[in-house]
This record gives structure tokens, sequence and C-alpha cells, in this order.
């Protein structure tokens, strides 16, 4: 029920990417989501209002296709510069609604600009669950959660 989850994040500039603050932001950032065994977190909810998300999917079986990994990712102000006309539904859950998931449809595939934790950057293509976490976390960016988005 926090205000800061339904709050816009504003944009970062380089400068601040680069700077000790956001830097200690991410490294808390990443802990906060290993230590909670979440696949993302997004900057909103930890009460910052930056557009700025870490993601990491960890598979106890990482050379199984049917469990695939996805490596850390620590991304500011990504943006989604292409997705998929095909939608996919897929059970989330958020670890800013505790015990609550839902059946959500996202976008197959997606292409998502951003910056790097160096400032720099970057373009990534996504599928299938690894392009759901993602919408999920620029979601929160946008003060958007799943709930909004279950039919
Ligand atoms: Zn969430």
């Amino acid at each position: 029920g926090h205000p800061v989850l339904r709050a816009p994040a504003r944009e970062l500039t380089r400068q601040e990417v680069l700077s000790p603050d956001l830097q200690r932001l991410m490294d808390d950032m990443v802990g906060t989501m290993r230590d909670a065994d979440g696949l993302g977190l997004a900057a909103p909810q930890v009460y910052e209002g930056v557009r700025l998300l870490v993601t990491e999917v960890r598979s106890s079986r990482p050379d199984d296709p049917e469990e695939p990994a996805m490596p850390l990712m620590v991304l500011a102000n990504p943006t989604i510069v292409k997705a998929s006309k095909q939608m996919a539904d897929g059970w989330e859950g958020c670890l800013s609604i505790p015990d609550i998931r839902g059946m959500v449809p996202r976008h197959q595939a997606i292409t998502v600009d951003a910056l790097d934790r160096q400032a720099r950057p970057v373009m990534v293509d996504l599928k299938g669950f690894f392009a759901r976490v993602i919408q999920h976390e620029i979601d929160h960016l946008d003060g958007v959660l799943f709930l909004d988005r279950m039919k």
C-alpha cells in the first residue's frame, strides 16, 4: 500500500548512474533481491523513485532448457522499444505483494533499451519467461502492479 509503488519513477542521468550513491543502491538492490529469493527488483520497491531495476534468474540446472538461467542485469532507464504482438499468459508474484499470485498476459518477446551500471547504452532482446520478468519490473517504474494487468 505504500504510495511509492504507485508513483512513476524519474529518469536517471548518466552522471547519477555512475555516482557512489547510485552504485551503492544497485548493490543493495541486488542483495535484497537475492535475500528475498526474487527474480527482479525495481527501485520503487525499496522506496527510491528512480528508473532502475535489477534482475537475475538463477537455475539449479542451468543446462536444462526447461529451467534456463538469466545472468544478473542492472538496467537504468529501461525502455521497451519493440514488443511482439504475440502475448502469453503466465503466473506472477511480486515481492511487494506477499502471498498473492496472478495469471498475467505479457508480450512474448521484447527489446529493451537501457543503460548498464557503467552508464553504457545497452540493447537487450528477451523472450518468454525473461521477457515477462523484465516487463513486470519496468511496470514498477511506471507505478503499475501485476494486479492491474490480470484479466
Ligand atoms: Zn513486483
